[in-house]
This record gives C-alpha cells, structure tokens and sequence, in this order.
C-alpha cells in the first residue's frame, strides 16, 4: 500500500470543476494582479482569523519581511525567534539587517520556551532591551504557541509580537480567561503562508498578513507595491510583495473546504492516537496536544535515535515520511556569525535527530493509517 506524506491529486479531485470554473473567470478578465479575486480573499481570510484588516501577499516569507519593514524593524535591531523552524522565520530577520536572537523550544510543543524567553530578556542589558524591537513566535506544525505569557512579556515592554502562523490557519490559542482566538489575530502582525503543502494551498506562491491596527493595515498595503503611494510617488521604499489573482481565486475556492478538511486532519490524528494506544510503544512519542485548536499541518512523532532507519523502512514500505528539521537554524552555515554553540539550544538540537512528520493529509483512509502505524510497529517489534 501507498501512503504518500502529502496528495495534493486526492485533494484536487474532490474540487476540480470548481477551481477551474473560477480561474476560467480569471482568464476572461485578463486581470492578473491583485485585483477584486484579491480583496474578497482579504476579506475572507480577515473574517475567518477573526482581525479588521488582512493584505495578500506574494508568500509566507514576505508576510515576515513585508512585516518586520512595516513594524519599522532595521539595521541592529534586535528580534527574538526559535532555532526550530523553517528557515524563512530566522531568513528574514537577516534580510532586513535586524539580529535574530535564537531561544530555545518547548521539548512537548516545539514552540518557543518562554520560561526561556523570560529568562532571556531578563538578561539582557538596557542598552540591548532598547534595540529589542519584536519576538516572532511560531505556531509550529499547526499548534499555537504560549500566547498568554508571550503577550504579557512583550506588552511590558513595548515590543512588538509578529505571529508566524505560516502553519497554522484556524489554529486557535484558549486563555486562561477562556476566550480563544486565532492565529494571526493575537498581535500586531499575523502572517500566513499558501505553499502548496500548507493547509490551505494555492497552485503557486502566496501568502497574507492579518492585523487589526489600521496604520499598519495602511504601511503593508503601502509596502506591498513598493511604497508607492500615490503611483508612482515614494515616501518609503517597499517591495513587490503582491498576490495574484489567479492564486486568489483558486484560495476563494479552497476556504470553503478548509474546516471540513481541518477536521479531518484532526480525525486522523485521533486515529493515530487509538492505533498507537493498542501497541504501548514506547519509542514513540505522540505530538502533544493542548487545549487549543491544532489544525495539524503536520502530525510530529519523536522517536529514538533510529529516527533514519525508521524513515528508511517506511519509505521500503511505500510511507512517505519528512524530518522537519534537519539542520537547526543556530547551526546554519549561513549564521555562523551569530556565534551560536550546538548546546546553546539543546532540545532544537534533540528534536532535530529525532523527530518524523507522519502523513496526515486529509484523504487518508483508515487503511493507510493503520499500514503506517503497523509498518512503525514491525520497526520495532518485528
Ligand atoms: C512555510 C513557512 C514559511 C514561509 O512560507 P512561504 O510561503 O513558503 O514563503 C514561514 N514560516 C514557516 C513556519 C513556514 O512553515
């Protein structure tokens, strides 16, 4: 049996005549960049993360970057993020000249640690806090991170939050308070991602930034077409972060679905959970699940230092598998220079031997499954 990690055909199939219904609207406007297909999706995706304002953009990555230019982030900067991420998070810190300031992840979530992170800021001196300008916590995997206590830091202090909600669209936080809320809607800026293997996909790039602060609604949009404003007329220099119509037509399509697909993902997982509940293997290590909504963009496994050998057998058996992440990013190549020791983050370290994303799409039958986690049981039993 075939188990790939993702398939976007099984997926593409179940909504074929409408994605091309509504690009074949996009072909008869010849409108291709930004554009009304654009503006409803803005508006769309403002309602469902529950903000006033969101802006597409050209990906995830200038979400961030398109971000940090609008929170007036630059040269010497400082900003706080985890090493346990995609690249993109710590990427565009650098890019815009700013100091990612590497904190170390929650071993159960693999969120940011904020008794760490607490610890961290408590350290630094007053010059340094002067230059802290934004934490970027990510919602890693689908599951949010520990907004309570991320926003009582910040909010001390004056410093700006960026959620990096690339992973999680429709993930929600719980307060102690009991009130939830969204991805992307518990700070300044939320930025979200439409790669193609992300819960909500476009046929490309894109990506969009959610806020509820109309300045910063205004700056982004501004930032968007290069800080022209009117056309052609610069107070700021931008970029060519734009989404295009296409993509958002294609997105308007795929939103319909996207809870009726979260909650399969989520079904799947519970699936999981019953599966691995009957075998009491201890090697493996569920991902854990808090009292939020984890919409599950990847289902995470830790697992012993085989974590290769286990990757190799599923992949013998047909199972798709991926180690997100290999290499963590204080141990880049690419940010050497900011002196980072491997032991300096030491659970990104751990994860990054041993853990496996297992598949988790949301047209998995339960007969894949069960060849997963069977195929997973003969590894170690067998
Ligand atoms: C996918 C992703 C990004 C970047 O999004 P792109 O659309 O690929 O540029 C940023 N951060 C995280 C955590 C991601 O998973």
């Amino acid at each position: 049996m075939n188990v790939p990690l993702l398939d976007l055909k099984a997926q593409y199939k179940t909504i074929k005549e409408e994605i091309l219904d509504a690009t074949l609207e996009v072909y008869e406007s010849q409108r291709f960049i930004l554009g009304p297909k654009v503006e409803e999706l803005e508006e769309k995706i403002a309602e469902y993360t529950g903000v006033r304002y969101a802006v597409g953009v050209s990906s995830g990555t200038d979400a961030l970057l398109v971000s940090l230019m609008a929170g007036d982030i630059g040269k010497g900067d400082l900003v706080i993020t985890t090493p346990y991420t995609f690249f993109a998070t710590v990427g565009s810190i650098e890019r815009i000249g700013a100091i990612p300031l590497l904190v170390d992840i929650d071993p159960r979530t693999y969120n940011i640690d904020t008794e760490l992170l607490e610890e961290k800021i408590s350290s630094m001196h007053e010059e340094e806090l002067s230059r802290l300008k934004a934490i970027i916590p990510v919602h890693l995997f689908g599951q949010c991170a520990n907004m309570e206590k991320i926003l009582e830091i910040a909010n001390s202090r004056g410093i700006i939050i960026i959620e990096d909600a690339a992973q999680a669209i429709g993930s929600e936080y719980r307060f102690k308070d009991g009130s939830v809320k969204r991805a992307g809607s518990m700070s300044k800026f939320g930025c979200f991602s439409f790669f193609p293997s992300k819960n909500l996909g476009s046929f490309g790039d894109g990506g969009m930034v959610t806020t509820d602060d109309k300045d910063a609604y205004q700056k982004i949009s501004i930032m968007r077409v290069h800080g022209s404003r009117p056309k052609y007329y610069h107070k700021v220099v931008g970029g060519n972060f734009r989404l295009d119509s296409l993509q958002a037509a294609i997105l308007l399509v795929k939103l319909n679905y996207l809870d009726k697909w979260t909650e399969k993902r989520r079904a799947n997982a519970r699936t999981y959970r019953d599966l691995f509940a009957k075998l009491d293997l201890e090697e493996v290590e569920l991902p854990f699940e808090g009292d939020g909504r984890h919409i599950y963009n990847q289902f995470v496994v830790k697992v012993s230092n085989e974590r290769d050998d286990l990757k190799n057998f599923l992949a013998d058996h047909g199972i798709g598998s991926e180690i997100y992440y290999p290499v963590p990013l204080h141990m880049q190549e690419c940010f050497k220079h900011l002196n980072y020791k491997p032991e300096d983050c030491p659970v990104s370290l751990d994860a990054s031997v041993k853990t496996l994303a297992l598949p988790i799409y949301s047209e998995l039958s339960f007969e894949q499954i069960e060849h997963v986690v069977d195929t997973i049981n003969s590894f170690y039993r067998g």
